[in-house]
């Protein structure tokens, strides 16, 4: 069932909530893949109802062409969502339903956290995204909201927004989903050329190769091996390779005992850009 206006879904999810069940929540900007579905299937098997919002919002783009090319699949996105079991309300607002009249961003201090990676080359990026969950966590009240590892940044600002806003919704963090060749899924591969697409690979073969050899390797020597690996490609332009200490996303400069790693990448394939992420080994 589609929900075009918040007034409406907030009515049926009273309905649950009244009964003490929990409320499920998907945020998404729809062409939704496996990696999309995979939260949605999670939040079913922990929820007795799961609401998936579809909506590019407009306030997360400082990209004016990315945000008109972003794709938009509304049918096939309820089609998707009508093979899984469960009960599924997807709510498609148009943006006067969810912003009002006036379409901008709150500023917010997360900390830091908003100034690594993505928020240094996406400006007021982040900005966007609180304000969006900030309206859609108000608006829909769930008990549980699903966030892929996909997008890590995002993931550990979404934990702090909710603490800053104090919602009283706990944020559940999923596993990234690839193709079989190892790209992680996302609604910009859809975009890519059959040759973009397959040498896309080379961002999770290069994650790969950093996590076979972070432990014996010093950082500089994983980041010239990461850029010297991009600078071979003829498809893919790196913007950015990091390793990062997981809980303040700070670039790590050497590895210190007891603390968590990750590496991260955003790279262009064209004009379309593809991040992705991975785990590396505690030390
Ligand atoms: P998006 O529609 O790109 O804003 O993504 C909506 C949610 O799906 C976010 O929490 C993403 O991190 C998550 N997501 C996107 N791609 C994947 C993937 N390949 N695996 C797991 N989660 C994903």
């Amino acid at each position: 069932m589609i929900y075009h206006q918040q007034e409406i879904l907030r009515k049926e999810l009273d309905s649950f909530s009244q009964k003490k069940q929990s409320v499920g929540f998907v945020p998404t900007m729809g062409a939704l893949h496996e990696g999309h579905l995979s939260l949605v299937e999670k939040a079913l098997s922990e929820n007795e109802v799961v609401v998936v919002s579809i909506f590019v919002n407009p306030t997360q783009f400082d990209n004016a062409s990315d945000l008109e090319k972003y794709p938009r699949t509304l049918k096939a996105d309820a089609q998707l969502l009508n093979t899984l079991k469960g009960t599924i309300f997807i709510y498609a607002p148009n943006v006067a339903d969810l912003y009002g009249e006036t379409v901008i961003s709150k500023k917010y201090n997360f900390g830091g956290l908003e100034h690594a990676m993505e928020g240094k080359y996406r400006t007021g990026h982040f900005d966007g995204v609180g304000t969006v969950l900030n309206l859609l966590f108000r608006a829909l009240q769930p008990t549980r909201a699903y966030f892929g590892e996909k997008d890590f940044q995002q993931l550990q600002i979404v934990r702090r927004l909710v603490a800053i806003e104090q919602l009283p919704v706990t944020v559940v963090g999923c596993p990234i989903l690839r193709e079989s060749h190892g790209l992680a899924m996302s609604s910009r591969n859809q975009r890519l050329t059959a040759t973009q697409f397959k040498e896309a690979d080379l961002i999770y073969k290069t994650l790969k190769k950093v996590r076979e050899h972070f432990l014996e390797e010093s950082i500089p020597t994983l980041q010239a091996m990461a850029e010297g690996i991009f600078a071979e490609s003829a498809h893919l332009e790196l913007e950015y390779f990091e390793i990062a200490n997981i809980e303040n996303l700070k670039t790590a400069r050497r590895k210190r005992k007891g603390n968590s790693y990750r590496a991260f990448v955003a790279a262009y394939a064209g004009e379309i850009r593809l991040i992705d992420n991975m785990e590396l080994p505690k030390i």
